[in-house]
């Protein structure tokens, strides 16, 4: 071991695990990429204030999580700690929203950072799979995505997830809410910093884990009652295409989720077998976001996915997804001109479309034959000096133990065929 450990807080992906995060990452964007939304990447840090706009000064995003330098020519920069403002703001600044074609539908997949106390499911780098559909307002739209999510856990085998729905009103219906709120909340015995977000923040007051604060929270007013027609039939409408679609979800009034931006439809995807940090997921709509960071109205929703969580949940739930060996040939040469004829077929094979690996080092055949296995591969290529001097190598096929010679020439085609 060396003296340098990964730092508090993250951990490394190392094969053979590795291969189940790329494969939750490739099975929670295949439903978006099968459905109308293009990829975009965006850096990995930003200008600290999109965030302090774009997420809003009073979460705790914000005021307590996030990674913020100035770097050495004076630019304030942070590392993102989410997406869709950095997504929206990148939309913005492409103009991509003026094409004339809307909603603007985006997929991402990165490295979030959060400067969190680390726990089971919570990390301070972490990966998100996300989904954006800026300029339009239109509830299939918030129906789609959670239709999407929906399917992309279940691809994955996932069954012991809910889904919780709410609406947060707009800028009509949640203003009167908000203050009505409020007066309920100034009553009660809340600590100096709830009280500060009673100010700030009061929604978020409704999502405090903590039981002392959840008791006194009974007879608060809940949104629900506050929202205006048009609110309220946006919703339906959601819920309705959501049933139609055979999506089951429970109507939670005391959903709120952590950022400043949301509008109307939000959900969270929450799995029972995890603990605490039982978010695998969450979204909703964001109308207000665009011209927050300075753009036009832009209706839009979204969600993000943890594949961190997501990998645990699959881990609750006994899944061990299917993931194919990834070498198929393992070549294992015996002495030096083997070596080197048996590198040159491996190049052909891989040329080929053939993944192959090769027993590097010049080892013994029976450490060689032990990586093979190893490997996974359903072929193994063994030559020695005297096939090579009949012009040939030895297939062995791993599974069934039988072998056969094939000529030099040939190799690449009968491997082809066998495998096909
Ligand atoms: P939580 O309430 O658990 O803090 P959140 O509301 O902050 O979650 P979002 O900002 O909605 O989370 O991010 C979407 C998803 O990203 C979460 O549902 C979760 O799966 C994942 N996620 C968020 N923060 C972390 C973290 N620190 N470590 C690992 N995964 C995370
Ligand atoms: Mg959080």
């Amino acid at each position: 071991m060396s003296t340098f450990q990964a730092p508090k807080g993250t951990y490394d992906l190392i094969p053979p695990d590795s291969a189940t995060y790329l494969a939750v990452r490739e099975a929670l964007s295949a439903p978006l990429r099968n459905s109308g939304y293009g990829y975009i990447e965006t850096p990995g840090f930003e200008d600290v204030a999109l965030f302090a706009r774009g997420v809003g000064e009073s979460t705790d995003i914000v005021s307590k999580e996030m990674y913020a330098f100035e770097t050495k020519g004076g630019d304030k920069l942070a590392l993102r700690p989410e997406g869709t403002a950095s997504v929206l703001r990148a939309a913005l600044e492409a103009n991509l929203h003026k094409g004339g074609n809307l909603p603007v539908k985006l997929w991402y997949s990165g490295s979030y950072y959060r400067y969190e106390r680390p726990q089971k499911g919570r990390y301070r780098h972490f990966s998100q799979v996300g989904a954006e559909a800026v300029g339009t307002e239109d509830p299939a739209l918030d129906a789609e995505l959670i239709i999407l999510a929906d399917q992309a856990y279940r691809a994955l085998g996932l069954r012991r997830f809910r889904i919780l729905l709410n609406s947060l009103g707009d800028k009509e219906c949640r203003p009167v809410y908000r203050e009505a709120l409020q007066g309920f909340l100034r009553d009660l015995d809340l600590d100096e910093e709830t009280r500060r977000r009673v100010e700030i923040n009061p929604l978020r007051v409704l999502d405090d884990k903590r039981s002392e604060v959840q008791k006194q929270l009974t007879g608060a007013p809940m949104l629900r009652d506050y929202l205006c027609d048009a609110c309220k039939a946006y919703h339906d409408e959601v819920r309705a295409l959501l049933t139609a679609a055979g999506v089951a979800y429970e109507d939670d009034e005391k959903l709120v989720r952590g950022l400043d931006y949301y509008t109307r439809t939000t959900f969270e995807f929450v799995h029972d077998g995890l603990g605490s940090q039982s978010a695998v997921g969450g979204g909703g709509r964001y109308d207000g976001l665009s011209e927050m960071i300075g753009g036009p109205a832009l209706p839009s929703v979204g969600w993000a996915l943890g594949v961190d969580r997501t990998v645990l949940a699959l881990e609750a739930e006994g899944v061990t997804l299917d993931i194919p060996a990834t070498t198929s040939v393992y070549a294992v040469p015996l002495g030096e001109e083997a070596r080197r004829v048996l590198f040159g077929l491996v190049t052909e094979l891989r040329k080929a479309g053939v993944a192959t690996d090769f027993a590097f080092g010049g080892r013994g055949l029976k450490g060689a034959m032990k990586s093979a296995n190893r490997s996974g591969a359903r072929y193994t290529v063994v030559a020695g000096e005297r096939d090579l001097a009949e012009g040939n190598v030895q297939v062995k096929d791993m599974e069934s133990g039988e072998q056969q010679a094939v000529a030099v020439g040939d190799l690449v085609a009968v491997v082809q065929g066998k495998l096909a």
